[in-house]
């Protein structure tokens, strides 16, 4: 079974045809810059293989349509492509940022799917509809080839109301829908059932905090393979310090930045979202580039690295009590995955919750695949776990295609 995964952004698409029987991803890409005057397009077939092979095209690419038809000529012709023609893919899985409370679960996609995901962009207004075009255009250009929504905001779906809802007025609630949704989701899900693997549990008995920690930074606690918290909210602001990203400020900043400098809702939410985070504190947002900075004596961004490791360890703290008993805590992502020195922070005094990390085992951990850094005898291991949400989409997408399943 071959499986083509779009996660279609409001001037992007990152694709991916994995062969779910072999396990192995046969191409990946991304098309960028949508809309604009000239598009940049990235191919690889056979990545990660002898026979890998890396295209780079730029073009102009004026909508989705044009990019998706792009993307399925470089997948099936002969001198870019891995298959011989689209009948060789059997399901698409497309990443839907939010499937708000009407979505907990891949769903296969019919047109009533298609208006309630679009029910749904008030919540999601920038994310939304590009995942909505990367459907219709699929749809379109790949007649009879069924479409799974699998959604970032499904596995906190789980959550308790004490979590989700926020001491506004009621009312918000009932005619907004304000709550918390969460982000993120099929990465949480994805390394808290490989943490269940790697402890030899079963997922539905694992407990434990995933630390999802990239450009956008989340965390979740996850108790008996459910989800019963998270960090962001109703929006992917909340939460950890991000690439650029506040996470959690006062909430009566908005009102502070208009009286006292006349700033209007909309451009406090833009620095809040684009100016804020690392970049804000120290001008860069990537987390390489803020370690070189330290090394030549930077105190903005050693400050950045400080507070953004601050956060991480009180959410940390914060799940471990509500969990009340952790098998795990789970590092993931770019800047989890391969940054031991913010892991060493963001774990050093976690020591008195039975989180003990072992500094050396942190620091030499091996890059690309699971890794435990605890110390021996911790109660609750430390772990590093790759996340992978192309073959999560793509594992999901299967399961509902064999399973005729469709959330009503
Ligand atoms: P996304 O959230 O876009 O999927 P990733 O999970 O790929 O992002 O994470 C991207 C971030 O990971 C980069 O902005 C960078 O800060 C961080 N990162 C990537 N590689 C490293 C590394 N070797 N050391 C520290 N941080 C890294």
């Amino acid at each position: 079974m071959r499986i083509l995964v779009l996660n279609s952004g409001s001037s992007s698409v990152k694709y991916q045809l994995l062969d779910m029987d072999a396990g192995s991803v046969l191409a990946t890409g991304l098309v960028e810059r949508i809309g604009e005057p000239m598009g940049a397009i990235r191919h690889k077939r056979f990545p990660g293989s002898e026979r890998e092979e890396a295209f780079a095209f730029e073009q102009p690419v004026p909508d989705h349509t044009t990019g998706l038809t792009r993307v399925i000529d470089l997948i099936t012709a002969a001198e870019t492509g891995v298959i011989a023609g689209v009948g060789e893919i059997d399901g698409v899985g497309h990443r839907i940022v939010h499937g708000g409370e009407s979505f907990s679960a891949p769903t296969l996609i019919d047109a009533a799917v298609i208006d309630g995901i679009r029910a749904q962009v008030p919540l999601a207004p920038l994310h939304n509809p590009g995942g909505l075009a990367g459907i219709e255009t699929a749809l379109r250009l790949l007649p009879g080839v069924p479409n799974v929504a699998v959604f970032d905001t499904a596995f906190h779906q789980t959550m308790p109301a004490e979590a989700y809802r926020y001491a506004i007025p009621k009312q918000l609630y009932t005619d907004l829908k304000i709550r918390r949704y969460g982000f993120h989701g099929t990465s949480h899900f994805y390394v808290a059932k490989q943490c269940a693997k790697h402890l030899g549990k079963p997922f539905a008995e694992t407990s434990c905090v995933t630390v999802h920690l990239g450009n956008g930074c989340s965390m979740a606690a996850v108790k008996n393979g459910k989800c019963i918290d998270t960090s962001m909210g109703l929006t992917p602001l909340a939460g950890l310090v991000m690439g650029t990203r506040s996470g959690d400020v006062d909430p009566a900043l908005h009102a502070f930045l208009s009286d006292n400098k006349g700033l209007t809702i909309r451009e406090i939410d833009a620095i809040l979202n684009k100016q804020s985070g690392l970049k804000g504190m120290c001008g860069h947002n990537d987390m390489r580039d803020i370690h070189d900075r330290i090394a030549e004596g930077d105190q903005d961004a050693e400050l950045a690295l400080k507070v953004f490791c601050r956060r991480v360890t009180q959410y940390i703290g914060q799940y471990m009590a509500v969990l009340g008993g952790t098998d795990a805590i789970c590092f993931t992502a770019g800047i989890g995955e391969n940054d031991a020195v913010v892991r060493q922070l963001s774990c050093a005094t976690l020591g008195s919750l039975g989180a003990v990390i072992d500094a050396e085992r942190n620091m030499h951990a091996p890059r690309g695949r699971l890794a435990e850094i605890s110390a021996a005898g911790s109660p609750v291991k430390i772990c590093i776990i790759p996340t992978n949400e192309e073959l999560e989409i793509a594992s999901q997408t299967l399961e509902v295609l064999r399973n005729g399943k469709k959330e009503e």
